[in-house]
């Protein structure tokens, strides 16, 4: 009985000079693993034009059915993106997204990246449809935000670079 006491307290005094493995969450995060999938974002070119064109194939590489992409057309007057199209409107149904990052892959232009954020709460289910307002990046240091006035002719691809456009 002795005996296995003082095994015990042994124990306890081994863990007390060992560094905590708690973190100070929220305050203090934890890096996620290089091939983490969390929160999509939609991205932008350098020059602030969106990268999506609205293609929704996205959408039918979902298995979770969890993507709505509505396309609209570009002009040169008001342009979005340097595609043909741009999405109109584009929502992410989170509660059915598995995050399995098939998006991702289909996607022929990198627009949609899950990235690292993995801070998803809701209070009720109209929360969890995530917007296109609520997914694109903030306009890059140096960009424009969309839509955007551009050069008759300069963008004639339906589908763009993946680089960003000159
Ligand atoms: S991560 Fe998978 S389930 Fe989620 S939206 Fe993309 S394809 Fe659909
Ligand atoms: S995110 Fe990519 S795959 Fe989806 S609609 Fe936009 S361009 Fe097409």
């Amino acid at each position: 009985m002795i005996g296995e006491l003082l095994r015990g307290m042994a124990t306890t005094i081994k863990h007390l000079f060992k560094p905590p493995v708690t973190i100070a969450y929220p305050e203090v995060k934890r890096p996620v693993r290089y091939r983490f999938k969390g929160r999509h974002e939609l991205k932008r070119y350098d020059n602030g034009l969106e990268k999506c064109i609205g293609c929704s194939l996205c959408a039918a590489a979902c298995p979770a059915d969890a993507i709505f992409v509505e396309a609209a057309e570009n002009t040169d007057e008001r342009r979005f993106s340097p595609g043909e199209r741009y999405a109109s409107t584009y929502e992410i149904n989170m509660i059915r997204c598995i995050f399995c990052g098939y998006c991702e892959d289909a996607c022929p232009t990198e627009a949609i990246v899950l990235e690292d954020n993995y801070e998803l709460s809701y209070y009720d289910r109209a929360s969890t449809i995530y917007t296109k307002d609520m997914l694109i990046v903030p306009v890059p240091e140096g960009g424009k935000p969309t839509p955007q006035k551009t050069p008759p002719g300069l963008y004639n691809r339906p589908i763009p670079d993946m680089e960003d456009p000159k």
